[in-house]
């Protein structure tokens, strides 16, 4: 590791090293390499609160809390003493067949402050693993309920998951899904609440909430034969933050609940506060009866997740041990203990800074500013919920006609906001806005001027043809 200066900065001779290496060695992921090395890769060597520090010493406000993650802000003293003191104790000992503290207090504290029924925690590593968890659960629970024909799962299109086969056989976005489709086990996909380009051709206003009774329809038409409903509540955001309107969470679980099937939330994203509650499900008192966290779970800090689940479906692992009902799977690195409490010292900084309490505010502050931007030429439609918010831009507002992907209209707004101190990641034509919940309100302001401002400076470009490269 080349050494960093007082102020954080590279020597510009470790900087180039770098890069020279990136580009002969690293393959980053989402990324297609035959434009990445056409613009300098930013080095982030340092993290400070809601900001992001490079190799020359420039700070960027951290837009999308680095991808969906941070909570808290970057170096809180409180999460890195607590993963420094565990250092002291142990880095890593193993879940299989032995125990240790921080895991087992997290537990504990998760079930507190999660839905109600959700009694046993499962740990992973990241958010794919805990839905491949909770996919294998719900299947293995109805085999072991005497009803092994449970083998068909009800998603959503526009669904994401996470990248591991059997979270992609759950999702339903094709731009990333449709190469694997022959490697992936099928699935019932029921529409998407995507209202701004609603898949049954309804209106919010009138449409009774149709999509979320399709889920529904099918659980009849299949009648026996699902083992789990996946839903992301609330928000499908890699789908491109589509917000689902109010209601259509509980009309899903009602209809899990009266065709005994069981509901699986995917809150990876969603969880710990970016709603504006601890929990998406929260919202609606919707009970999952599995719960899939990642993300934020650590604050952002390390990567960890874990599966919650009802005691019912726990107590249909118990048997003797030639019953084959133990649930063998795990990862090496299950429960790491620096990630565990990296997770405690997060949920005390909930309690402490009352975290939630401070949202309302910004949500507010939020709003306005969406308001604001629904009304600019270039934006289609603003989806918000809680502190997670997504801006459509169209080639066509009378008509909602989208840019051709090739255009990469998302990109190069979110690349041009670099200029402006801020780091952004799209999600095709939808900017997306997901700061750390620690953000200052003058900051939030920052954060969406920014957006308006290179909306307004990179369009008029694109849409006469004359945009060049990422710059
Ligand atoms: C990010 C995400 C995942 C995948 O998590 P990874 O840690 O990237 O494996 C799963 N589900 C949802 C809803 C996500 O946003």
């Amino acid at each position: 590791m080349p050494p960093l200066d007082d102020s954080h900065t590279l020597s510009p001779a470790d900087r180039d090293r770098l890069v020279a290496l990136d580009r002969a060695h690293v393959w980053h992921p989402f990324t297609q390499h035959a434009l990445w090395n056409e613009v300098d890769p930013l080095i982030i060597v340092a993290g400070d609160g809601e900001y992001l520090i490079d190799a020359d010493g420039r700070r960027y406000l951290d837009g999308h809390s680095s991808l969906w993650c941070n909570v808290h802000g970057h170096r809180r003293p409180e999460i890195d003493r607590a993963i420094i003191e565990q250092l002291g104790r142990i880095a890593h000992s193993t879940q299989l067949g032995l125990a240790s503290p921080p895991a087992i207090e997290l537990a504990q504290r998760l079930v507190e402050i999660a839905p109600p029924g959700l009694t046993r925690v499962f740990f992973s590593d990241d958010g794919s693993t805990s839905v491949e968890v909770a996919a294998k659960l719900a299947y293995a629970y109805w085999h072991h309920r005497g009803q092994p024909q449970r083998d068909r799962f009800i998603n959503l299109s526009l669904a994401y998951h996470g990248d591991t086969i059997g979270s992609v056989s759950l999702g339903g976005i094709d731009l990333f899904h449709r190469l694997y489709r022959p490697l992936l086990f099928p699935t019932l996909p029921a529409p998407t609440p995507y209202c701004y380009r609603c898949p049954l051709g309804l209106s919010p206003d009138s449409c009774g909430l149709a999509c979320a009774d399709e889920v529904g329809r099918l659980l009849e038409q299949h009648a026996g034969r699902v083992a789990a409903v996946v839903i992301e509540p609330l928000v499908q955001c890699a789908g491109g933050i589509i917000t689902a309107p109010p209601g259509h969470l509980a009309r899903i679980r009602e209809a899990c609940t009266r065709h005994n099937t069981l509901l699986i939330a995917d809150e990876v994203a969603t969880g710990f506060g970016r709603t504006g509650r601890m929990f998406a499900c929260d919202h609606e008192r919707v009970a999952p009866d599995l719960l899939c966290l990642s993300k934020g779970l650590t604050g952002g800090y390390l990567p960890l997740a874990v599966t919650l689940a009802t005691e019912e479906i726990y107590a249909a692992f118990l048997g003797p041990i030639d019953s084959g009902r133990t649930f063998y799977h795990g990862h090496t690195f299950t429960g790491n203990p620096l990630g565990c409490v990296a997770a405690l010292a997060s949920l005390d900084i909930f309690a402490a800074d009352r975290t939630l309490e401070h949202l309302p505010t910004l949500i507010e502050s939020l709003a306005v500013h969406l308001a604001r931007l629904a009304r600019n030429p270039h934006v289609g439609d603003v989806r918000q919920w809680g502190l997670i918010a997504g801006v459509e831009i169209v080639r066509d507002k009378a008509t909602r006609e989208a840019f051709p992907y090739a255009r990469q209209v998302g990109a190069r707004v979110c690349h041009h906001a670099r200029r402006y101190g801020v780091i952004l990641r799209p999600l095709a034509d939808t900017i997306v806005i997901m700061p750390p919940l620690c953000i200052t309100p003058a900051n939030l302001d920052h954060l969406l001027l920014t957006v308006e401002r290179c909306i307004n400076e990179v369009l008029p470009a694109i849409e006469t043809g004359t945009a060049d490269g990422l710059e």
